[in-house]
């Protein structure tokens, strides 16, 4: 609609050429505002293309100039970059902006997924949150396809909240890895109460087991085992004998 505009009246984009006084309003009321990027890649093919990486140096020159006038951004990423390129992304952006707080819409790492989009934005995500984004867009899995719905929302939310924490533990940020480890402990003490309420999405994770004890009339939560290898071949339950054995 800019390109359009700009265009017809042959004229430079006016939030370009406004830039300093837009810094000035934020200033005043400490807004911190988004750079965004109408020129980042709509496919795998386009990623680091010449548009989107001059683009970026423009909003490194904008990211400067806000600053100088103590005005807090962000600046908006790419949505579609194959995963060998998404560290460089990341780097470029560090450079060119300063360091100002860097989000990606996923990426997405394939353009041959449409229905998953959720899942192909979340394996981007994670590289792009190891290598230095500081937060990630959700992708719904009707993205290019449709406008989501309730339930669309809430698979691209989760998986882009797997996404984050993957990264945040590779990158050892806080007690990122605690909660993995509880649930571990749970998983493995087959405490299935707090291997279900540690997990990420209890909801789905509640739904599936009692699902899948009802099917198999194993109705015990105290179980030793779940139906996925069966009691005879659950390795964790063995591996509990074992160790009985061996105390013994
Ligand atoms: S049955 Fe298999 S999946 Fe289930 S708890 Fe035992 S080892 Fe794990």
């Amino acid at each position: 609609m800019l390109a359009k505009w700009m265009t017809i009246h042959n004229k430079q984009n006016p939030f370009y050429e406004l830039f300093d006084d837009i810094c000035d309003i934020m200033a005043e009321y400490d807004v911190c505002f988004s750079l965004g990027d109408g020129l980042r890649p709509g496919c795998i093919a386009d990623a680091a293309d010449k548009a989107q990486l001059s683009e970026l140096k423009t909003l490194g020159e904008l990211t400067q100039r806000a600053q100088e006038r103590n005005c807090q951004v962000m600046v908006e990423g790419p949505g579609h970059v194959p995963f060998n390129q998404i560290e460089k992304n990341m780097k470029l952006q560090q450079k060119y902006c300063n360091h100002a707080p860097f989000y990606v819409l996923g990426p997405l790492v394939t353009d041959i997924a449409p229905g998953y989009d959720h899942i192909t934005s979340a394996i981007g995500g994670t590289a792009a949150g190891f290598y230095g984004a500081s937060y990630l867009c959700y992708v719904t899995p009707k993205e290019h396809l449709g406008l989501p719905d309730i339930d669309d929302v809430r698979q691209g939310v989760v998986a882009a909240k797997i996404a984050a924490h993957a990264a945040d533990v590779a990158r050892g940020f806080g007690n990122a890895s605690q909660r993995d480890k509880q649930l571990s402990i749970a998983r493995a003490g087959f405490d299935w109460k707090n291997h279900i309420e540690l997990s990420l999405d209890p909801k789905t994770a509640g739904k599936f087991h009692q699902e899948a004890c009802k099917k198999s009339g194993k109705t015990s939560e105290k179980d030793d085992f779940c139906t996925m290898c069966g009691k005879d071949w659950c390795s964790m339950r063995i591996n509990k004998e074992l160790a009985k054995a061996y105390k013994k």
